[in-house]
C-alpha cells in the first residue's frame, strides 16, 4: 500500500508538469535530484535491475547518477512491445545499456538497431507469408543473451476473384518492362532506413474522415486475377472514394519516391524512420516531391486510377523495409 501511495504521488506530480507551470517544473525536478543523490548513497554500487521501493521516477534517476561514475555494473536489458503478435503487426525491440547487439529470429527479418534517447528501438515486422504459430526471438546484448518465444495469431484473409480488362492488365500488372521499373526504381528504397524516429504517435488514415465503410479492397487479401490459378496478396488497405478527394500523409516523414509508375501510377513513399514507410498508388495528380519533410495530414496528392487500377481509389501500404505491414495496426494501434 505504501509503494501504492508513492506511485500515485509520482503520477499527480508529472501530470502538473502538463498545466505549463514552470515552478511545479523546477520544484519537480530538484526533488528527483535529492532522491537521486540520497540513493545512490544508500547503493552498494551494484545495480543489478530496478530497486521496488522506490516511486518510478526516482529509479530512472537512480540509475543515470550511478551510470556515469560505474557504467560497468549496468545490465543490459531487454523488452518487446508485444510477444503475441498477429500477422500483419509489428513489433518493437527495445535494448538499454548496451553497444553489441545482434538478433536471431525464426520470424523471416534482420531487425536493424538504431539509437533512440538512451535506448536502441529495432523494428521487426510479421509478413502475412508468416504462419500463425510459436517462434523464437534471441537477442544478444553486449554479449548477455535473451530468449523470447514469440507467439504469432492468426488473421482472417479474404479471397478475391477479380476479372481486370486483359489489355489493362497487359499494359500494367502482366507487363515484364512496368514490374522491372517498379523493381529498379522502388525494391532499392525499401531497404533505406533512417536513423531518426519522424512520427510521432499512431498514424492516421490518409483519406479524411470514416474510411471503414469504403474498403473495397483488405491488407492481405488473397486474390486471383482474370481465372488465374496463382494468388497475388493485396500488399495493402483499397480505400474506395471519388476521384480528386486529398491524400493525407499518415505520419510525419521523408519522401521518397513521388513520380508516375506504370504498375502503381502516380506513387508516393515516405520513409517514418527506421526502415517504416508507407506507400500511397494510383494518385490523380502529386503535391510532393522527393526529399520532402512532410507532416502527418499534409496533402500529398489526390486520389485517381491511375496505373494497375479499375477505378478510383487510394492504395494505401505499409512496410517496415521490404516486408508489408497492416496498416490498421499502424493506425488503431501504433508502435514505439
Ligand atoms: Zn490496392
Amino acid at each position: 500500500m505504501k509503494i501504492g501511495s508513492k506511485f500515485a504521488t509520482a503520477v499527480i506530480a508529472s501530470a502538473m508538469l502538463l498545466c505549463a507551470c514552470s515552478s511545479w517544473t523546477a520544484a519537480f525536478e530538484k526533488k528527483n535530484e535529492a532522491e537521486a543523490s540520497s540513493s545512490q548513497k544508500e547503493s552498494s554500487g551494484i545495480i543489478t535491475g530496478v530497486s521496488s521501493s522506490k516511486p518510478a521516477a526516482s529509479k530512472t534517476e537512480t540509475i543515470k547518477a550511478s551510470s556515469s561514475s560505474k557504467p560497468q555494473v549496468i545490465e543490459p536489458q531487454v523488452t518487446l512491445s508485444t510477444e503475441a503478435p498477429i500477422v500483419g503487426d509489428a513489433m518493437a525491440i527495445f535494448v538499454e545499456n548496451a553497444d553489441d547487439i545482434s538478433v536471431v529470429t525464426s520470424l523471416g527479418f534482420v531487425p536493424r538497431f538504431f539509437a533512440q534517447g538512451n535506448r536502441q528501438i529495432a523494428l521487426l515486422p510479421i509478413s502475412y507469408t508468416i504462419a500463425p504459430g510459436d517462434y523464437t526471438l534471441d537477442v544478444k546484448a553486449d554479449g548477455k543473451p535473451f530468449h523470447f518465444n514469440i507467439k504469432v495469431t492468426d488473421r482472417d484473409f479474404e479471397e478475391q476473384y477479380l476479372t481486370v480488362d486483359e489489355t489493362v492488365t497487359k499494359n500494367t500488372a502482366g507487363n515484364a518492362e512496368a514490374n522491372n521499373q517498379w523493381t529498379q526504381l522502388i525494391e532499392p528504397l525499401k531497404l533505406i532506413s533512417d536513423p531518426q524516429q519522424y512520427w510521432e504517435g499512431n498514424f492516421i488514415s490518409p483519406i479524411f474522415g470514416e474510411i471503414k465503410d469504403k474498403i473495397s479492397t483488405e491488407y492481405g487479401s488473397i486474390r486471383y486475377t482474370n481465372g488465374s490459378q496463382v494468388a497475388s496478396r493485396h500488399s495493402g488497405i483499397d480505400i474506395a472514394v471519388k476521384a480528386g478527394t486529398p491524400v493525407l500523409a499518415t505520419g510525419n516523414g521523408r519522401v521518397q519516391f513521388s513520380g508516375f509508375l506504370t504498375l502503381t501510377g502516380n506513387t508516393v513513399v515516405i520513409e517514418h524512420g527506421y526502415g517504416l514507410k508507407s506507400l500511397y498508388y494510383h494518385m490523380e495528380s502529386l503535391n510532393v516531391k522527393e526529399g520532402d519533410m512532410v507532416k502527418q495530414g499534409q496533402q500529398i496528392g489526390a486520389v485517381g486510377s491511375t496505373g494497375f487500377s479499375t477505378g478510383p481509389h487510394c492504395h494505401f501500404s505499409m512496410a517496415v523495409n521490404n516486408v508489408f505491414t497492416n496498416p490498421w495496426f499502424m493506425i488503431e494501434k501504433g508502435i514505439g
